[in-house]
């Protein structure tokens, strides 16, 4: 049997940095579905597609292009790769594609497209994926979920602090972009963002990744699956 867990949240939420932490602790494999829609919002970026004004431009192509994270059996990772090449990470968290992401991640084709390759992910054993909407829509049966929130004000600190900006980018723009994301993901007709009923919310604020995944072990040690 899988061991699925499912951690939403919005933008800078903090959930990779909890995500990959728990993978690490409980020896499981790390799915970020952000960066799915991010090679997808990246190809359309270079081919100069705007997604809010021509979606279909984008949704014909659909067909042509390969997306799949391999397991490097090695490393005990997932790596994903678009049109059989692994993905360039800087350039899917650039501004550029920052700034189409959730354009993009609202044309419901795309959603379509990506579904299957997610559930196909959660058929490993251990799995621990992130994303917008897996608890709610791509794994609803997920033995454990969890959404990862913090303040805006803390979520654009945290984003500063990562330093995929360029020089002189101010904690107000990175609040700005962040607040806009959040809009677009949250008030999509297809998939918004949001806990599922059945999730345990975190407010992760004032706490540490290690305080959060301690939190995420704890609620799992309470409730052995059955
Ligand atoms: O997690 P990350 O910030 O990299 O995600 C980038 C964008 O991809 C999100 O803002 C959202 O628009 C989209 N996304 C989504 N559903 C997911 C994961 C990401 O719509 N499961």
């Amino acid at each position: 049997m899988t061991l699925q867990i499912a951690i939403d949240g919005p933008a800078a939420s903090g959930k990779s940095t909890d995500a990959k932490l728990l993978a690490e602790r409980i020896n499981g494999l790390y799915v970020n579905t952000g960066l799915m829609y991010r090679a997808v919002a990246g190809a359309a970026y270079n081919l100069g597609i705007d997604p809010e004004k021509n979606p279909q431009e984008l949704v014909k192509l659909l067909p042509q292009w390969t997306l799949e994270y391999r397991l490097d059996n090695d490393a005990n990772k997932l790596e994903l790769f678009f049109n059989d090449k692994p993905v360039d990470n800087a350039f899917l968290r650039s501004k550029e594609v920052s700034d189409v992401v959730s354009q993009v991640a609202a044309i419901p084709e795309v959603r379509d497209w990506m579904l299957q390759k997610q559930r196909d992910c959660a058929k490993l054993p251990i799995i621990i994926m992130e994303g917008r909407d897996i608890q709610t829509v791509v794994l609803p049966n997920a033995t454990y979920k969890f959404f990862i929130t913090a303040s805006a004000e803390e979520r654009a600190r945290r984003r500063l602090k990562q330093g995929d900006f360029k020089d002189g980018t101010t904690l107000k723009e990175v609040a700005e972009q962040i607040k806009l994301r959040d809009h677009l993901d949250s008030t999509r007709a297809v998939a918004p963002l949001k806990p599922a009923a059945d999730s345990l919310v975190i407010n992760t604020d004032n706490m540490t990744p290690d305080e959060v995944v301690d939190k995420m072990v704890e609620h799992m040690q309470k409730n052995p699956r059955q």
